[in-house]
């Protein structure tokens, strides 16, 4: 059985999950369990798949990333969440971290800073 650390992909945008897992493939530590595309979706996933961590991404429909991410710490306060969003929103960057989230990537990023993201969490 695998010990790596678990990875739950929330992003509203299928290209950016695919450029995720993409990257996340070729890690040793952290491997993708499961994708969620908007929050009400990423609450139902971090239920049933039990990641380790999460990238959340906050603009999305139905509900943001960051309700998404203080709703599933309420229920699963061990979960490391890693915002992200666009250059622009550092607002929400600050917003997300007094959600719970406990670290952030911006967007565009490169596989580098997403893993060391992700690992240093
Ligand atoms: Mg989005």
């Amino acid at each position: 059985m695998s010990d790596k650390k678990k990875l739950l992909i929330v992003d509203d945008a299928p290209f950016i999950r695919e450029i995720v897992k993409h990257i996340v493939a070729k890690d040793e530590i952290i491997e993708t369990i499961g994708e969620a595309e908007n929050g009400v979706d990423a609450i139902a996933k971090a239920s049933s798949l039990k990641p380790d961590i999460i990238l959340m991404d906050i603009v999305m429909p139905q509900k943001s990333g960051i309700q998404a991410a203080q709703e599933i710490l309420a229920e699963n306060p061990g979960i490391k969440i890693i915002s992200c969003s666009t250059l622009d929103k550092d607002l929400l960057a600050d917003k997300a971290k007094d959600a719970g989230c406990v670290g952030h990537v911006q967007k565009p990023f490169n596989a580098e800073e997403l893993i060391n993201t992700l690992k240093n969490s």
